[in-house]
């Protein structure tokens, strides 16, 4: 990456804002771009950057782009455009040998068909979805899992410094399959947790009490530790993830074990409990409680 370069930054919701927030403090030059013109608008005023006035502008002024998009498909659209050919998108303006950076939570399979058309075009990809939500994209303390060829990966190793610690996964998709299949891994706990808290409270424990003895024993995980008692138990948190993007993650676990052939008895059933969470509390206007969502759904499910 040549010194002094533009980095194009698409999508500002919840994590591209923080993201750019610490983009911009390590000096980086940002030209800015979401869906929102307002927010566009206000996030480079705020944060003294330019905001793009289309996605061939973008395209034409940056040599790394990255993309923090709800999905896989709005990722592709964003790039090659309705026609697929980058007519009206970033990919159709970008030069030879520039490089887009998916840190959204996109689909591997998507992924790898997507490297490959964009290769044809001479532009490299790499995917670097991230882990650790809102707060951690504030603190700079991202876990960063990125897929695609070193040598690349390599030249855009200062571009991922500010926002938190890259891992290399392996080839393209490998660090949107490690995304997915660790937010399955997350929300089996999160489950497990929510069903165990409301079993003992039924059985007459305090749920507080469930919360520490399971912390200080073998149950613990991520979920019993930063999630359940002050976010789940308070019934109080707003995380900024939403309802919808975990079930699309879970979705997406799935896809990757049937790509294989490997028949999932667990993961099945966190699917449905997400794609029926979903359904059923998707149109409440608190979907972005996503914590406590799936604890109200499970008292749907049990008549409380
Ligand atoms: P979000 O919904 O808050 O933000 C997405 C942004 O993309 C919105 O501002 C929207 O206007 C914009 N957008 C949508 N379509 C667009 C388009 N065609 N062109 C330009 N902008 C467009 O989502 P988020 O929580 O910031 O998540 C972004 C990605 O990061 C998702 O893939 C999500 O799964 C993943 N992720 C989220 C979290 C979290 O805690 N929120 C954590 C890790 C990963």
């Amino acid at each position: 990456m040549k010194e002094g370069s533009t980095i194009g930054f698409i999508g500002l919701g919840n994590m591209g804002r923080p993201m750019t927030t610490r983009l911009s403090g390590a000096g980086h030059r940002l030209l800015l771009l979401d869906l929102d013109r307002t927010l566009t608008e206000s996030l480079a005023k705020e944060l003294g950057q330019k905001a793009a006035a289309s996605l061939e502008a973008l395209g034409a002024a940056c040599d790394v782009v990255i993309t923090m998009l709800p999905d896989g498909k709005t990722v592709r659209r964003v790039l090659l455009g309705e026609a697929g050919d980058g007519t009206g998108a970033v990919a159709g303006s970008l030069r030879k040998g520039a490089v887009v950076i998916d840190m959204s939570s996109s689909s591997p399979v998507g992924t790898r068909e997507l490297g490959s058309l964009l290769a044809k075009m001479d532009i490299r990809l790499v995917d670097a979805p991230v882990s650790g939500g809102v707060r951690r994209a504030v603190d700079g303390t991202l876990a960063i899992m990125v897929g695609g060829d070193p040598a690349t990966i390599e030249a855009v190793q200062p571009v991922f410094a500010p926002m938190g610690k890259p891992m290399v996964a392996g080839r393209l998709g490998a660090g949107h399959a490690i995304k997915a299949l660790n937010n399955y891994v997350s929300a089996a706990g999160l489950l497990a947790a929510c069903e165990a808290v409301r079993a003992g409270a039924r059985f007459g424990l305090e749920p507080a009490t469930i919360v520490d003895i399971i912390n200080a024993s073998t149950g613990v995980n991520n979920s019993t530790l930063v999630k359940m008692k002050p976010f789940v138990l308070s019934g109080s948190y707003a995380d900024g993830f939403g309802l919808a993007l975990m079930a699309k993650d879970l979705r997406t676990a799935l896809e990757v074990a049937d790509a294989t052939g490997m028949q999932t008895a667990l993961a099945d059933t966190v699917v449905r409990v997400w794609n029926d969470a979903e359904q059923k509390l998707g149109a409440t206007k608190d979907v972005s409680v996503h914590h406590t969502a799936i604890d109200r759904y499970l008292g749907l499910l049990d008549g409380n």
